[in-house]
């Protein structure tokens, strides 16, 4: 039987793919930091929530918030070490709202303008729904 996975509520999307360290030799390493993750990190160390609020606005206990945490500090680590790429993945995460990127300014935001599919920055359609196959 399949393990059930919990999703980790995401409040925002990351506002990028991923990050590509400049100044080295090519190497292909890569460290897949997953969307909860990510939001552990803007959370504890951006937002500089403690533990408990963090781990209430992603609807996770507390050791599960230290758990992902964790990991997402070895992983950046690693990747600044090692020079890896690092690429954002989907993970167990689900989103507040439909998110949607616009690919012509980098905006992400929740709603496009009513009924023209429009990005509300720059007025193009040059949208993309962010889903959760990256
Ligand atoms: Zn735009």
């Amino acid at each position: 039987m399949p393990r059930r996975r919990r999703l980790r509520k995401v409040v925002a999307p990351p506002g990028f793919k991923g990050y590509k360290p400049y100044g080295h030799k090519e190497n292909n390493r890569m460290v897949e930091l997953n969307y909860e993750e990510y939001e552990a990190i803007k959370l504890a160390d951006y937002d500089i929530l403690n533990h408990e609020e963090a781990s209430k606005l992603m609807g996770i206990s507390r050791a599960t918030f230290a758990r992902i945490y964790e990991s997402a500090r070895r992983k950046i680590a690693k990747a600044l070490v090692e020079s890896s790429e690092i690429k954002t993945v989907f993970g167990n995460a689900h989103l507040d709202n439909d998110w949607f990127l616009c690919t012509s300014c980098h905006a992400r935001f929740n709603q496009p303008e009513s009924n023209t599919n429009a990005c509300p920055i720059c007025k193009t359609n040059n949208i993309e729904p962010i889903i959760n196959n990256d």
